[in-house]
């Protein structure tokens, strides 16, 4: 029977609060600790604050009794055994990880420490950052005997991470102490020993009845450098299908049909061979940023991932040259788009492809008609409405009036619109669609002039 553990998560962002809440259906009693009052407020009172899946049920079942909010790490330390640290870890000017928010709660974590800790890296960090939050505790003045520190790389993806916190592919554990990797052992083992898949009201995912997720003991530095090696790894799968999506616009062949052939060969598999107008988001563009940057700093060559990079950009201003040669000139052109959101089903605008091309046009003298889901009203923080750029309530809205219609993030509703309605509503019947939701004879038989990435168009 797994035992009920006390864990401290230390950010309840993204991350920290998913993690929260999970390790409390896990059976554990958890303290979520963030500095910002306001989140803590609004948490104790119900408000996930984000956008994601089962969030708002499990912070109903579980808030103020398995998971309380507060924002005294000192309380937290006291009364728990192991603490994970899930602050941001953004980019800095440099291109490395900005480690300062982890560096402030490791010395603020040694300051209350009486008994023995194992303090977890959850945020994604740089090689060697298990090491500076050893030395940081240690020159507070704890000894050595009293801590340990572990790296759990946290996997999850946006949109879907309730389900892949519980579901995991696999689940990393670095550390070089038996004792702090039996404490990790032991918070895992409800997925590990797959009773939590037995209950009746497990959250449905990948793992069925009688799974067991895999857990991998490695080094603390083996695991600081899976997680970023893994985010770099997909990002060069990305733009990798990007590139070749574009050798399929220049020779008319189709970017859909070569996935799936290349995908059928289980070295390469199918998935993250999907075209578009570019990664973005909160961890691959600093992720590999990050990457390229430690290994500049030990003196190694790993430019292969500025090229990664460059793909990437490369693909917004692709997409922008699309509009411009199906609308002859873009000034004075009204648009009509569709997501804004960095990818389908959040909230997160952080790194937004679909944004950077709303300035983009915007820039171009269009104007533009706006709507995502769930991510308007943290874009209209960043890009007010205006004379030129409204946020409008429905799809069809964007569409309204529009001289073509832009599809910017693979939220599933946008694959599943009125295309005659579509067709109707628009100024003009076109749609350029940077996350290839549509089969292009469908919009040509409804009269629509698709354009998407990597496949022919439909004109
Ligand atoms: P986030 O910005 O959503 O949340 C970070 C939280 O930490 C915020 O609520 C902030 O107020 C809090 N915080 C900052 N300093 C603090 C302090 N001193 N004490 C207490 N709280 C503090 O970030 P996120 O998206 O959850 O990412 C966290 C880490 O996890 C990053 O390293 C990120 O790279 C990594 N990660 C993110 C994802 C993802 O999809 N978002 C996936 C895997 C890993």
């Amino acid at each position: 029977m797994p035992k009920n553990i006390q864990i401290a998560v230390v950010g309840s962002g993204y991350v920290g609060l998913v993690a929260a809440v999970c390790f409390a259906e896990m059976g554990h009693d958890v303290i979520c600790v963030d500095n910002d009052e306001r989140k803590v407020k609004a948490l104790q009172g119900g408000d996930t604050l984000i956008h994601e899946n089962y969030l708002p049920e499990l912070l109903q079942r579980y808030r103020n009794t398995k998971v309380r909010f507060m924002s005294d790490l000192a309380e937290a330390t006291r009364e728990c055994e192991a603490i994970f640290i899930a602050v941001g870890t953004p980019q800095s000017e440099t291109g490395d990880a900005d480690l300062s928010y982890v560096e402030a709660v490791a010395c603020e974590i040694a300051r209350s420490i009486t008994s023995y800790k194992v303090i977890v890296e959850k945020s994604t960090v740089p090689v060697y950052t298990n090491e500076w939050i050893r030395r940081a505790i240690e020159r507070n003045g704890v000894a050595r005997d009293l801590f340990d520190v572990v790296s759990n790389p946290e996997f999850l993806r946006e949109g879907t991470a309730v389900a892949d916190f519980l579901h995991p592919d696999r689940i990393v554990v670095g550390a070089d102490s038996e004792r702090a990797a039996a404490v990790l052992g032991g918070i895992y083992a409800p997925l590990t020993e797959g009773t939590y898949y037995q209950r009746a009201d497990a959250i449905p995912g990948s793992c069925g009845p009688t799974a067991k997720p895999p857990l991998l003991n490695t080094s603390t530095k083996s695991a600081e450098i899976i997680k970023h090696a893994s985010n770099a790894f997909l990002a060069v799968k990305i733009s990798f299908i990007n590139a070749v999506a574009n050798l399929c616009e220049a020779t008319d062949a189709n970017v859909e049909q070569v996935a799936i052939g290349m995908g059928m060969d289980a070295r390469i598999g199918p998935k993250f061979l999907r075209p578009g107008i570019g990664y973005g988001g909160s961890c691959f563009p600093k992720d590999v940023a990050a990457f390229r940057s430690v290994a500049e700093q030990l003196g190694l060559d790993f430019s292969m991932l500025s090229e990664v990079e460059k793909i990437n950009e490369n693909q917004k201003k692709r997409f922008l040259s699309k509009v411009r040669t199906a609308l002859w000139t873009l000034r004075g052109k009204k648009l009509g788009v569709l997501g804004l959101a960095f990818k389908g089903e959040t909230d997160d605008i952080r790194e937004s492809p679909a944004i950077d091309l709303v300035e983009m046009f915007l820039a171009e003298g269009c104007s533009i008609k706006a709507f995502d889901p769930a991510a308007m009203e943290r874009t209209a923080e960043r890009l007010p409405a205006g004379p030129k750029l409204s946020y409008v309530e429905s799809a069809y809205a964007a569409a309204d009036d529009a001289d073509a219609l832009l599809i910017l993030t693979d939220w599933a509703e946008f694959a599943t619109l009125d295309l005659k309605r579509l067709n109707t509503t628009l100024r003009y019947p076109i749609v350029i669609d940077g996350r290839n939701l549509y089969d292009p004879h469908v919009m040509l038989e409804n009269g629509l002039t698709y354009i998407s990435v990597g496949r022919p168009s439909a004109i």
